[in-house]
């Protein structure tokens, strides 16, 4: 910003300068003639040959310049003469006498005027160049947006009325399919519901990775229903001027209200929906009058309007929660990654209109692509038709799938594919976490465990809480410990090396012991004294101002206790892992071959080898 403006002020000085030497040289007598003289350089003129042509009377008009004693005179012949003399020619009372006595009119122009004038301009051009080249930067980049947008956006927001998307387009996602199907029913036959009262939810939130579906799995809903469906991204309506993006939610909404039945799509929710007040940075006026206006417009859909609005969003962790409260978007649905059986409808539903060769087996393309979504996949069978079609052939062949996945995973992080050794340990690791879990009585029930990557984890094992917990039991605290830690013992157990995949796992058990110990009086040792690691400060972003209120000797006694009770934690889970290392394989085989395991699945092999 600084340096900018100061380019822009010299700029401006620059031009103010130039106008000013333009102006000097014009305003009085015109060198070049707006008269018919023209400036005499030919003859050599001198204050002698001045005073000759006026005692002769054939001086018509004089100009005395006193910043630089410039004398400019008008012949009665019209020619313009200029020498250089003494500025004090105009103090000469013999001089000006001369000049009065042969009618000679002299005009003094004195240096403070020109100052003035120059001060004058220089400050009007300076002023008015940095308001036109604010100007143009402005409407190259802001004009066209705020004027554009209201031709440019309704044509975007206009409803996809023809919209023959349906579930038959969406592999997978059976969850999400049977949680909208209500939704559905409503759009279809609003009055049936009312009439009985039903309280249909208005906001839904896809929560889920990029590419798996979200926008489609929306688009469907209104495809079923037969309704129209407006979309627009949660980016668009965060812009450089603060109202715009409101007024863009209004401009959707409105055009929705005439539409009714619909369904509204808002992609990116995150993107307007951060929570307020958080973090470096903290606030952004623009785009909490975003959020507010959809949080009016949500609240103020009349009984009558049939408005179902879905948003998407991959981080719903940072959302505000005025965004979640009831009545806005309070009914959430996850929308995973696709397991490899999902993976191969996917593959089904994009390879419908290719040519496939007898060879193609699209059950071992979804093994081989775990971690991929569907946006990848529809990507990957496009890929290979064009590799395919490059090499002239008739038909798509497996090698032009294994090509192009090779070419696809050049362009995705490569953390995300893994390959056998690998989805081995992961397997193991997971399965590690899983048996611990379901050893120790005092933890929480196990929902699903996965080793399809997300994110930065390359698995993951889902725990529910029996009921919402307030209190911890010091024994339930033990026991997520030896379960973070049991990861790592399974991999060591399997025998394929020790990976890095343990680290997250090891900062939570860390974590958690140290709070243990040094918050909530759990150490014999230590005693019932709160050790406050750090106070943080929202507002400067958490973890970056940190105190500490204790002696180096005392956490040096943390860390003792810490490493005393994860230490024995870890001993427990290595305990239970040898004594059931027999399921512990069966878990991880099942793992290996489907991905991902529900609760029942788990249970059934646990209760069958024991
Ligand atoms: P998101 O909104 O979650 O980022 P999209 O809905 O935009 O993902 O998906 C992008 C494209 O990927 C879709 O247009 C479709 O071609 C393909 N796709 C994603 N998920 C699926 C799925 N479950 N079944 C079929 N195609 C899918
Ligand atoms: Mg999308
Ligand atoms: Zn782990």
């Amino acid at each position: 910003m600084f340096p900018r403006n100061i380019m822009f002020i010299i700029i401006g000085v620059l031009i103010a300068s130039l106008a000013v030497f333009f102006i000097n040289n014009t305003v009085s007598i015109k060198e070049n003639g707006a008269t018919n003289g023209y400036l005499d350089k030919t003859s050599y003129q001198t204050i002698t040959s001045f005073l000759k042509l006026v005692e002769s009377n054939q001086v018509s008009y004089a100009e005395l310049r006193l910043s630089d004693g410039r004398l400019k005179w008008m012949s009665k012949d019209q020619r313009l003469y200029a020498i250089d003399v003494f500025s004090s020619l105009a103090g000469d009372m013999d001089f000006l006498n001369k000049l009065k006595d042969h009618g000679v009119g002299l005009k003094i122009i004195p240096p403070s005027s020109f100052s003035f004038l120059n001060l004058l301009v220089l400050f009007l051009l300076g002023v008015t160049a940095i308001y036109v080249i604010f100007f143009i930067r402005q409407t190259k980049s802001g004009l066209n947006n705020q004027i554009g947008f209201t031709k440019a956006r309704a044509k975007e927001i206009s409803a996809v009325e023809k919209n023959k998307i349906t579930f038959e387009d969406v592999a997978g996602c059976e969850k999400a399919k049977e949680e909208v199907k209500e939704v559905i029913e409503f759009l279809k036959e609003p009055e049936k519901f009312r009439k009985l009262g039903a309280k249909i939810p208005r906001g839904l939130l896809f929560i889920g990775p990029p590419g798996t579906g979200k926008t489609l799995l929306a688009k469907a809903v209104a495809g079923e229903a037969g309704v129209p469906f407006f979309s627009e991204s949660g980016s668009a309506f965060v812009e450089m001027y603060v109202g715009v993006g409101a007024a863009r939610v209004r401009d959707l909404f409105e055009k929705a209200k005439k539409k009714t039945p619909c369904v509204v799509f808002i992609d990116e929710l995150d993107a307007i929906g951060r929570h307020r007040g958080a973090g470096i940075g903290g606030g952004h006026d623009e785009r909490e009058q975003a959020l507010n206006q959809i949080l009016i417009e949500m609240d103020g859909f009349d009984s009558h309007e049939t408005i179902i609005v879905f948003a998407a969003t991959n981080r719903p962790d940072i959302l505000d929660s005025a965004l979640t409260r009831p009545g806005r978007f309070d009914r959430h649905i996850v929308i995973p990654r696709p397991n490899i059986k999902e993976r191969e409808e996917i593959l089904k539903i994009h390879t419908k209109s290719i040519i496939l060769s007898a060879n193609v087996n699209l059950a071992k393309i979804a093994k081989m692509t775990p971690g991929l979504v569907g946006a990848d996949l529809a990507n990957l069978a496009n890929e290979a038709v064009l590799i395919a079609a490059r090499m002239n052939k008739l038909k798509v062949e497996e090698s032009d799938f294994e090509a192009a996945i090779d070419r696809l995973l050049m362009g995705i992080s490569q953390n995300i594919i893994m390959n056998e050794k690998e989805k081995k340990v992961v397997a193991w690791h997971e399965a590690g976490h899983t048996l611990v879990a379901k050893s120790l009585p005092n933890a929480d029930e196990i929902n699903k465990v996965t080793i399809i990557p997300r994110g930065y984890s390359l698995g993951a094992t889902h725990s529910l809480p029996e009921d919402d917990r307030h209190l911890y039991f010091e024994d339930y605290l033990k026991a997520e410990i030896s379960i973070f830690l049991g990861g790592r013992i399974a991999e060591k157990m399997l025998g394929l090396g020790i990976t890095n995949g343990a680290r997250d796992d090891f900062k939570k058990a860390f974590e958690l012991a140290r709070k243990m110990i040094a918050e909530w009086g759990m150490s014999e040792n230590l005693g019932t004294i709160f050790y406050e690691q750090g106070k943080s400060e929202v507002f400067l972003g958490r973890d970056i101002a940190q105190t500490k209120d204790y002696s180096e000797e005392t956490a040096r006694m943390i860390d003792q206790e810490v490493k005393i009770l994860i230490d024995a934690c870890y001993k427990n889970a290595k305990e239970i892992l040898k004594r059931k290392s027999i399921i512990l394989a069966s878990l991880a085989e099942k793992l290996i071959e489907k991905e991902t395991l529900e609760k029942d699945e788990i249970n059934e092999i646990i209760n069958r080898q024991s």
